[in-house]
């Protein structure tokens, strides 16, 4: 099984090629199964970019694609929600309307504020910044059960000023401890999101050693996603994804269908 669980097409704001081309795309690269996951990120707080998702125009062009492609590639329907505290609420009701496959829940956003763009960093040094993304990714865990996996959980390591942008695992262990064990407690698995490579790491997002700790407090439901909004990254690094996994003692990775996690060996 080669299936590549984080995809964004032209439906999410900054996606840059609609869903047929990624399909025809993951095919020719040999995947078993993609998951569009396009983004919907209510109250994004920058006018330049939106990030609100046509669902219903989504799930009928998807739903037409997987009956065309039926005998070439498994192709399942999921989203990306840019959680915030105070969504909790919307995100349950909007994800029980729709026949989602699986659901991401990311954070993008601190306190308004999104990491990505440099002003973020005048007012955050490296240790503020990252404290305080886990401070919200912690909330937004307790204040939302409608997701499957957690995304990109270090993400903001993407974005600090640093030239050598390393997490510094050791500093926030009992905070990553908090988000762990409560993502277990709640049956939520991770992912293994190989956009970190093109970000500048040097490894995935999360870190070997926060995928390690999951497994470790008794974690086992991991996706791995190439997080593509264009075609040429459909399904990258996937085989590196699965090593850095073995590696760090998984013996299985996940699809989801009907919003059920399947386990394949890796
Ligand atoms: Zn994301
Ligand atoms: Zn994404």
């Amino acid at each position: 099984m080669k299936a590549d669980f984080h995809l964004h097409s032209t439906f999410s704001g900054d996606g840059k090629v609609p869903p047929e081309e990624i399909i025809r795309t993951a095919i020719q690269k040999g995947l078993t199964a993609i998951c569009f996951t396009d983004h919907l990120d209510m109250d994004f707080p920058y006018t330049e970019l939106s990030f609100e998702l046509d669902t219903e125009a989504y799930a009928s062009t998807i739903h037409t694609l997987q009956s065309k492609y039926a005998d070439q590639i498994e192709i399942y329907f999921g989203v990306e929600l840019g959680l915030q505290p105070h969504l909790g609420d919307y995100y349950r009701s909007y994800t029980s309307q729709f026949p989602f496959d699986f659901v991401i829940g990311s954070t993008h956003l601190i306190d308004g504020f999104d990491p990505y763009y440099p002003v973020f960093w005048e007012s955050h040094s490296q240790e503020t910044g990252i404290q305080s993304y886990l401070d919200i990714t912690l909330e937004n865990i307790k204040a939302t059960d409608t997701f499957d996996i957690y995304g990109h959980l270090d993400y903001i390591i993407r974005y600090v000023p640093a030239k050598e942008k390393v997490f510094p695992y050791s500093d926030y262990a009992d905070m990553l401890d908090q988000i762990l064990k409560l993502l277990i407690e709640k049956g939520k698995g991770l992912e293994v999101n190989t956009g970190g490579y093109r970000a500048g790491l040097k490894v995935p997002n999360p870190c070997p050693d926060i995928l390690k700790r999951y497994l470790k407090l008794g974690g086992e439901i991991i996706t791995i996603g190439s997080d593509a909004h264009t075609a040429e990254h459909v399904g990258s690094s996937f085989s590196l994804a699965c090593d850095i996994l073995r590696a760090c003692g998984f013996r299985y990775f996940t699809v989801f269908r009907e919003r059920k996690p399947v386990f394949y060996p890796l």
